[in-house]
């Protein structure tokens, strides 16, 4: 069976790896428009690299008056969880050298204003009854909180009153650094090819039943055939999708958000100050994705400071395309889905237009609110971030991720962003199942699967603490965060 996937970034890259490690005969070609992995969202600065498992970001828990959601939470969580579980793996058998090119222990930790005080002690309350959670703490101690998050507190009037949570335990990764590592592996691996510079710019499927894959090799026509073909290509699955004739082509359309940093470079002195990711609370009308927060990141042996992100409207499918292909790759049947979009959320769409006239002063002030004195302290740049392209479903905006597989399954896509890379083995692993379930059928893959994955059945983990926590402390010593 031959398998194309479109796309070498922590997606297409996560799904070869596990594929190859659970059937080593597969035979797979990736295809990439750049010259590497993990050049595009997945690389460093592109996202905020932020382990995503709910223990700091407000959206992931939202308050109704006196009632708290915490199923999202403890999904993504567990999620978050399983994806440990394949890097501690793919560590333990040497694919991935040393785990901290790639994921480094830091600090999560939420900080909110006077009139969000009760809603975050409530939270609280309700978050630490579970055992994914246990370990959070809570202050509105003005001391405390400092001593936990020295740069958002130290130049902050006592009179201020604010609350935070910590959780000592969690995680920033470098997703670039981690696709680059399984890339390598894969590259060495019988019966894979990596083609890079390598455009997609059709897929159809030929009269018996094989996807005949048109591109444009550093500016050379040549087409690949595959018998089950994988698009992970970020935005750019949206137009693959319509050119595909597939059924779901007209269920969908994409809805793009851009977004911005300010990054600061520190020393390792002030790094060890501020080991930390500080999520604060969105402004009223902006999108999830728009959450304030102050992340110490690391990259290329050097310590930064990012804070973000702030969202733009950028009609475009990623970073580095144009808007011409965008507006290419919508169809008649899309534009009553984006003028539904457009209306219904009216807020947004001033929000996003108006926030991408920001320039540096007005980002450089938010950054003061947020850490009163660190916008002078460094020297902030604006660095352009990745494109998110929102799914929008049967005239719905929608902020997850979705996977498709066509009927005879031969034919699968990911479309939107959330929570995204942190929970890629975990989605992949899912994508498996509907898409090559033959593969995971055999004795051998069950015994690898067994091997990679100690518990991948989120409900499990979610409700036997013993085993959860017996796993958590096992992945985070393999990965060195403990
Ligand atoms: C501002 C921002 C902040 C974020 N923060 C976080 C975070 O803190 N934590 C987190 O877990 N996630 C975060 N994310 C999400 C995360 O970046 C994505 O979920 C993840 O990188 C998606 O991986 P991917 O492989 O699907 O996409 P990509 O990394 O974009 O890879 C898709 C690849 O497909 C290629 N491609 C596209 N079209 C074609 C074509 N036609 N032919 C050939 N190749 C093609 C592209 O060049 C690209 O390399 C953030 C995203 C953004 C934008």
């Amino acid at each position: 069976m031959n398998i194309v996937i479109v796309g070498a970034g922590i997606m297409g890259i996560t799904f070869a790896t596990l594929a190859k490690e659970l059937n080593p005969s597969l035979k797979i070609t990736i295809l990439e428009r750049l010259s590497g992995p993990g050049k595009s969202n997945s690389s460093v600065f592109n996202n905020a690299g932020t382990g995503h498992e709910a223990n700091c970001e407000l959206n992931y828990t939202p308050v109704d008056e006196e009632l708290i959601e915490i199923e999202k939470a403890l999904d993504i969580h567990a999620q978050f969880n399983v994806a440990k579980q394949f890097w501690a793996y793919l560590t333990n058998e040497g694919i991935i050298k040393d785990p901290a090119s790639f994921i480094h222990p830091t600090k999560h930790c939420t900080l909110v204003h006077e009139n969000s005080i009760d809603m975050l002690k409530f939270r609280f309350e309700e978050m630490t009854q579970h055992h994914f959670f246990e370990t959070m703490q809570y202050s509105e101690d003005h001391d405390e909180i400092k001593s936990w998050i020295p740069y958002t507190m130290e130049n902050r009037p006592r009179s201020e009153k604010m609350a935070a949570t910590k959780i000592q335990l969690g995680t920033d990764v470098n997703f670039e650094e981690l696709t680059i590592a399984m890339a390598a592996h894969l590259a060495k691996q019988e019966g894979v090819e990596i083609h890079y510079g390598t455009h997609v710019k059709r897929v159809h499927k030929n009269p018996i039943g094989r996807w005949l894959i048109e591109t444009t090799e550093f500016g050379e026509k040549v087409q690949h055939k595959a018998d089950k073909l994988f698009v992970a290509a970020g935005g750019g699955a949206f137009p693959l999708l319509k050119l595909s004739h597939l059924p779901e082509r007209t269920r969908f359309a994409g809805f793009p958000v851009g977004g911005r940093f300010l990054l600061a470079p520190i020393s390792e002195e002030d790094a060890k100050k501020y080991s930390a990711k500080t999520y604060g609370k969105a402004k009223v009308g902006a999108p999830p994705m728009s959450v304030p927060h102050l992340d110490l990141r690391a990259a290329n042996g050097k310590h930064y400071l990012l804070f973000g992100p702030f969202a733009t409207f950028k009609p475009v499918l990623e970073k580095g395309r144009g808007f011409v292909e965008y507006v290419r790759s919508m169809r008649l049947h899309d534009i009553p889905s984006l003028l539904n979009v457009a209306l219904e959320h009216f807020p947004l769409m001033k929000y996003l237009i108006s926030e991408t006239f920001v320039g540096k002063a007005k980002m450089l002030e938010d950054l003061e609110a947020f850490a009163p004195g660190l916008a002078s302290k460094f020297n902030w740049e604006i660095s352009p971030a990745g494109q998110r392209v929102q799914i929008i479903k049967d005239g719905d905006l929608q902020m997850g991720t979705e996977i498709i597989v066509s009927d005879d399954q031969s034919y699968a896509t990911l479309l939107g962003a959330s929570p995204g890379a942190s929970v890629s083995p975990e989605v992949m692993l899912r994508l498996l199942e509907q898409f090559m379930p033959s593969l995971l059928e055999t004795d051998e893959a069950q015994t690898k699967l067994k091997e990679i994955f100690p518990e991948s059945n989120l409900k499990i983990l979610e409700n036997d603490a013993k085993l959860y926590r017996k796993i958590r402390d096992d992945v985070n010593t393999s990965l060195k965060i403990c």
